[in-house]
């Protein structure tokens, strides 16, 4: 079935939907993107998803076309328009066409494009045994080059760490930053769990802030469980009693062990399907 995309204020069908050749979406990944859920026709982190994607737009020096009230109801939309209850959207703003050279200053019309379709998962398999990761040779953008805050259209150092993983048999794959510091996945936020405290990378370990990191700290607040953003390194991932990864495709998923050691007890850990169960309720009620 062909999908309604929303492209230069309109919706067209898919085929319809095209960019010039000359956007420096494509030539230099020069633009910014979101991923947002739908539970029960609705927009999850509505406010939230379109606030990054302003402020990475602003770190890029990118100015969107229409206003965030534009965007939220162009995001809206786009989803009755393709009948999503339970869905995906994909928001995605471009510098637009310009000259073969780099220069932002000789682009104009920016694109803005949301394609609402349904989400694929991780496999149920790994929601109920856990998943392996691997430690990618490929390091986390140095923040001084390009902020993993910004959530830009160059992934390719994210794509290259998850090739490394796709080599190795796993369908995620843990990154470090300049320091060897843990800093997240290739798409997916990461967590431990040691002694009953939650841990987590803080902004400045280099890591794009998830949304559903955001939540999963909240819920994890909430039922009284302490929540520390703090540096860490592959030991303190090896010698944790549970580990998971957030994101808004993945949700809550457990990590059962990295680079061949064992985490924990080897299956997913209690606190971590008491947040999934809580994120399922947030999620679904
Ligand atoms: N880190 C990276 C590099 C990501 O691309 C994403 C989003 N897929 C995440 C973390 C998770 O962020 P969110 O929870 O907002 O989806």
């Amino acid at each position: 079935m062909s999908l309604q995309i929303y492209l230069a204020g309109k919706l067209v069908p898919q085929e319809q939907a095209v960019v010039s050749v000359f956007d420096h979406g494509l030539l230099y990944g020069d633009g910014v993107f979101e991923g947002i859920r739908v539970y029960g026709g609705k927009v999850f982190l509505e406010d939230e998803h379109i606030i990054r994607l302003y402020e990475s737009a602003k770190s890029i020096r990118l100015e969107i076309p229409i206003t965030p009230a534009e965007m939220t109801q162009a995001v809206r939309d786009t989803v009755a328009a393709n009948n999503i209850t339970d869905g995906y959207v994909r928001l995605v703003v471009t510098r637009g066409a310009g000259t073969l050279g780099i220069d932002p200053a000789r682009t104009s019309n920016p694109q803005v494009i949301i394609i609402a379709d349904k989400i694929s998962l991780y496999p149920q398999e790994l929601y109920d045994n856990g998943m392996r990761l691997i430690t990618a040779s490929t390091i986390r953008n140095h923040s001084g080059a390009l902020s993993p805050r910004i959530k830009s259209l160059n992934y390719l150092n994210n794509v290259l760490a998850k090739i490394e993983g796709t080599d190795a048999g796993t369908v995620e794959a843990l990154m470090l930053n300049h320091k060897g510091e843990v800093a997240e996945c290739t798409g997916d936020n990461i967590f431990i769990i040691k002694d009953g405290v939650l841990k987590t990378p803080p902004p400045e370990a280099g890591i794009l802030e998830g949304l559903t990191r955001g939540a999963v700290m909240k819920l994890a607040t909430e039922a009284g469980i302490e929540v520390r953003q703090t540096p860490l390194v592959r030991h303190d991932i090896f010698v944790a009693d549970e580990c998971f990864l957030t994101g808004t495709a993945a949700e809550v998923i457990a990590v059962v062990s990295l680079d061949g050691r064992i985490i924990g007890s080897g299956k997913p850990g209690p606190i971590t399907a008491d947040l999934l169960e809580r994120f399922r309720k947030l999620t679904r009620s």
